[in-house]
């Protein structure tokens, strides 16, 4: 195995967990943050998340779970390539996630409404809300007690008062650099962008397949018609196959023409800078990004799918439904607390404990509970 760059997250130079453990004996701190990640309740549950599309509308699309092994899986493989931490870039990738509420994104903008008086409620910050304090495995303390750099790596965003407060109650901590103006490890970094790659990829074969778009109205986006061209002139015969074959080159050839466009551009960035060690990268600019070009490029894609995609009337119609859900599964708890369990009974602030519940359940969960609680069925039959 090549070495690691100077400037790559080491789990021997890490800045430790919040409660001091001793060290395991065969593996370092970032793989047992891993380790602890795959073990939790939470991960499990990303199997019946919605990613774009509601968990019953078909066992092809992708969940939070396929979607968090995608980000795992490219960040690792430009991790490797740049002499960065693959473990650190896994273990952020495979949390990175763990606060989404049911229903994607529709389910996340319901609760932070619902929780407008009390704050709000911002998917980043309940990852990490997770991981420090909701997963309940350790005789000794609440969370699974993670290293700063797989912390600091799960917030992504945190705006700036909230900042304050967070470091206030952890000085120098996780928060300190929304304030300062500095920049996450290099591996944070770059899981933060193989996300993106993940998502645009994924999006766009999930759309297809769903029949919500084609990919002929998809190749108006430079970078799919590009690499849809090439794919048909290496393969004359895929034209006459399945269309489904076709997607799946174009994307594999997209795919890997953003991962070396991120391997490229920010090998140049780092050989200029050359920070002298990880703590160093963070006072820099980001380091790890696309060339301008596929920066454009990954945007235009980005339009697209929100403008053809996110939007359409059929995406627009279950998201109606899943709001509809969280909304009212947050007005019933929060008129009879006892109706949640005791350990989301949140005897300070009884909106948070709520808002903690709902944001853990699975899309069938939600659906469940809310048909019984309401009587009403908004999604068909639930299993
Ligand atoms: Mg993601």
């Amino acid at each position: 195995m090549q070495a690691r760059a100077r400037w790559a997250s080491e789990a021997s130079l890490s800045r430790g967990r919040r409660r001091p453990e001793p060290p395991a004996p065969t593996r370092d701190d970032f793989q047992r943050d891993r380790d602890r990640i795959i073990h939790s309740s939470a991960f499990r549950r990303l199997v019946y998340k919605t990613q774009v599309f509601i968990n019953h509308e078909g066992d092809l699309f992708r969940t939070r779970l396929t979607h968090s092994l995608e980000v795992a899986q490219l960040g690792r493989s430009i991790a490797r390539s740049l002499r960065l931490n693959e473990d650190l870039v896994e273990t952020i990738a495979l949390a990175h996630d763990l606060g989404h509420t049911p229903f994607g994104h529709a389910g996340q903008d319901a609760l932070d409404e619902c929780m407008a008086p009390w704050g709000g409620f911002e998917h980043n910050l309940q990852s990490l809300r997770v991981v420090d304090r909701l997963e309940q495995r350790y005789p000794d303390w609440d969370g699974l007690n993670l290293c700063f750099e797989t912390r600091e790596g799960i917030l992504k965003r945190c705006a700036l008062p909230l900042a304050q407060v967070m470091e206030r109650q952890e000085p120098g901590g996780v928060a300190r650099r929304f304030i300062d103006g500095t920049q996450p490890s290099l591996e944070a970094q770059l899981t933060n962008l193989a996300d993106e790659i993940a998502y645009n990829a994924h999006d766009l074969d999930d759309g297809v397949r769903s029949g919500l778009i084609t990919l002929e109205q998809a190749r108006e986006v430079p970078l799919v018609d590009r690499h849809c061209r090439e794919a048909l002139a290496a393969h004359p015969g895929l034209a006459e196959m399945p269309p489904r074959r076709c997607l799946a080159e174009t994307i594999r050839r997209m795919l890997s023409a953003q991962v070396y466009d991120v391997i490229a551009a920010s090998q140049k960035a780092l050989d200029e800078v050359r920070p002298a060690d990880a703590w160093a990268a963070r006072q820099c600019r980001g380091l790890i990004g696309f060339s301008e070009a596929m920066r454009h490029d990954s945007a235009a894609l980005k339009r697209f799918l929100f403008a053809a995609l996110y939007r359409h009337p059929q995406v627009n119609d279950s998201t109606a439904r899943a709001r509809r859900i969280v909304t009212e599964l947050f007005s019933a708890y929060l008129a009879d607390p006892a109706a949640l369990p005791a350990e989301f009974r949140h005897s300070r602030v009884p909106a948070r404990g709520v808002s903690d519940y709902i944001a853990g359940m699975t899309d069938r969960y939600a659906k469940r509970e809310h048909q019984r609680l309401t009587g009403q069925q908004l999604f068909g039959e639930v299993a």
